[in-house]
């Protein structure tokens, strides 16, 4: 399809042909209704090489993050949209993880719809989305069951089951005990723990991005992007450096953006930056096929890291505690 497109917008910047067709109106109007419909108007991503390295794509905070932070309903549709819109017209696979009680408002119910008619795999991302560290494993279970039944009929709707579920933070327990409690009740509730390997700090920078937008300040603001950008190659590039170091390959990673407007006008640079870095973008499905995430972990923080800081830490454990 992007070959076919491709060829078809070259041959309309070939200018004989072209001032030829503008001698007759209306074979000419036909060729650029022809040439938005294979998505000419858009500019085509170049073609990527092979990729060799893999990243599942996973958005947090849905159906949109903070919505109540936006001035108006317009713009909330307007962050959604445009998202949705990217992942659909780059054929991304996305898993969307829910904030249960945020579902339960009518507005964002809607917006739910609208990613789940667009193919993303809808989980749990707790009711209230507040952290581990201020439940017992009894009402981590309410969260994440109280989160399943709403979600589960619009998941039935599209011939989904909700099957993963995110730690709000990432924080799964301060201590091992902790940590083996609340992935218990993970479990109980029939879900899978959809570890992150790549946290991104999106919503470090969006918050600076909105604020800035709000004062029209679109310098600032457009600084703000080129960092953002900077600082996620910087992170893609770390922790699949840790991955390797740790399995001897390049892992199949999972990464966590948030649906905010900051993702809003660069997720279509993110992906196809990577793109060009030789990274896939594959299904959560596809990632967990990968044997990393059934690694045992022993190690246990009150702060949210990657998972593979976990195993990093776990390992460094049996080499240093263990072997004694
Ligand atoms: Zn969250």
């Amino acid at each position: 399809m992007h070959n076919q497109s491709n060829m078809f917008c070259k041959s309309a910047e070939n200018r004989s042909f072209f001032s030829m067709l503008r001698s007759h109106r209306f074979p000419f109007l036909i060729f650029v209704c022809i040439g938005k419909f294979l998505g000419c108007k858009d500019p085509q991503p170049e073609s990527f090489p092979k990729p060799n390295k893999y990243i599942a794509l996973t958005i947090d905070d849905g159906p949109l993050t903070h919505y109540y932070s936006y001035p108006d309903d317009e713009l909330r549709w307007d962050t959604v949209t445009k998202l949705i819109d990217v992942v659909q017209t780059r054929h991304i696979p996305v898993t969307l993880f829910v904030i249960g009680r945020e579902a339960e408002v009518p507005s964002m119910a809607s917006m739910l719809y609208k990613w789940a008619s667009a193919g993303a795999e809808l989980g749990n991302h707790t009711y209230n989305h507040r952290s581990f560290n201020e439940f017992s494993g009894v009402e981590w279970l309410q969260e994440i069951q109280k989160t399943n039944q709403i979600l589960s009929p619009i998941s039935l709707a599209f011939k989904q089951r909700i099957r993963y579920f995110r730690y709000p933070f990432l924080q799964e327990g301060e201590t091992l005990a902790r940590e083996h409690e609340s992935n218990r009740a993970v479990r109980d509730a029939g879900l899978i723990n959809a570890h992150v390997t790549i946290g991104t700090d999106d919503w470090t920078f969006n918050e600076k991005y909105m604020a800035l937008e709000l004062k029209q300040d679109w310098a600032a603001r457009y600084e703000v992007g080129q960092a953002y950008m900077r600082h996620i190659h910087k992170t893609v590039a770390y922790w699949d450096s840790v991955g390797t170091a740790l399995e001897g390959r390049s892992i199949k990673h999972v990464m966590m953006l948030h649906a905010n407007r900051i993702n809003r006008d660069y997720l279509e640079q993110i992906i196809d930056t990577l793109k060009q870095k030789g990274y896939g973008f594959i299904s959560l499905d596809e990632a967990y096929r990968d044997p990393i995430y059934g690694q045992e972990d022993l190690w246990a923080t009150k702060n949210g890291v990657s998972f593979l800081e976990h195993l990093k830490q776990t390992k460094l454990y049996k080499e240093h505690v263990l072997k004694r």
